[in-house]
């Protein structure tokens, strides 16, 4: 606070007063303060909208442009990089509030089809161990398994009868293409033994291995080679199983069963 002068009456006056407290004279000075004040409020408010807008400007000019160089950069990855790569890219474009809802949904089906493939990979080679880790990875993911766990139930009681059945008719097929006979009726018998338990086993055809079974019950020659003269010591006097006749004739339906692939 300063002294001055009224311009008046010359009284001494505080600058602060907004009227000479003797004559009653409207302090300029007062008013003038008010009205820089005023100003400089104005003003400063003015360059605080001027670097907001330039300032908010310049980050949407960023956001943009970071959100699209991610975007690239998350469009590739999709395609070669790993899950944390992916990861890290949905992240970035998290913290610029960018929606990343349909990429987490991409990564999700990402992961989904990439067990898959090692599924069907795994049963390709009937390794029911590791098919059973897939479906745990998947229930994790939210995958609808109840099919996949169906068919891996069925296949652990059916596999082994199918293959058994499926190895005991190429075993008997190359006795018979080799003209080999000495075992040839205990190789028939085998078969025979595992005819059975092929025409007593369920069907689940949404499984390879049941989808095989299927197709062997169906067999116009599994039938035909399971008639129970075949097997009875009849045959044997008949055809002889020492005669090229018979491991020719035999040899070539077994060839069609064996078409069908486990
Ligand atoms: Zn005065």
């Amino acid at each position: 606070m300063a002294i001055i002068q009224c311009s008046r009456c010359g009284n001494d006056i505080s600058d602060l007063a907004k009227i000479c407290p003797k004559c009653g004279k409207i302090n300029f000075n007062y008013k003038k303060r008010g009205i820089i004040l005023l100003c400089l409020v104005a003003i400063t408010i003015l360059v605080i909208c001027i670097f907001y807008v330039v300032i908010s400007q310049n980050y949407k000019k960023y956001r943009n442009s970071r959100i699209k160089d991610t975007i690239e950069k998350l469009e590739t990855s999709f395609a070669t990089a790993s899950y944390k790569e992916i990861e890290d890219y949905i992240d970035v474009l998290d913290s610029l509030d960018y929606d990343t809802s349909e990429y987490e949904k991409r990564l999700i089906e990402k992961k989904q089809n990439d067990i898959l493939a090692q599924y069907n990979n795994a049963y390709d080679n009937f390794n029911f161990e590791e098919m059973e880790v897939c479906i745990k990875n998947l229930d994790a993911l939210n995958y609808d398994t109840s099919d996949m766990k169906a068919v891996l139930e069925y296949d652990k009681k059916n596999y082994k009868i199918a293959k058994e059945y499926r190895d005991a008719i190429s075993n008997l097929y190359s006795k018979c293409r080799s003209y080999s006979y000495s075992s040839l009726r205990s190789e028939v018998n085998k078969v025979k033994s595992q005819t059975d338990s092929i025409k007593n086993a369920e069907v689940n055809l949404k499984s390879r291995v049941g989808k095989y079974i299927n197709k062997i019950q169906k067999h116009v020659l599994f039938n035909a080679f399971n008639s129970q003269y075949l097997y009875s010591n009849q045959f044997d006097l008949d055809y002889g199983l020492t005669s090229s006749s018979y491991a020719i004739i035999i040899g070539d339906y077994l060839e069609e069963i064996l078409k069908e692939e486990l």
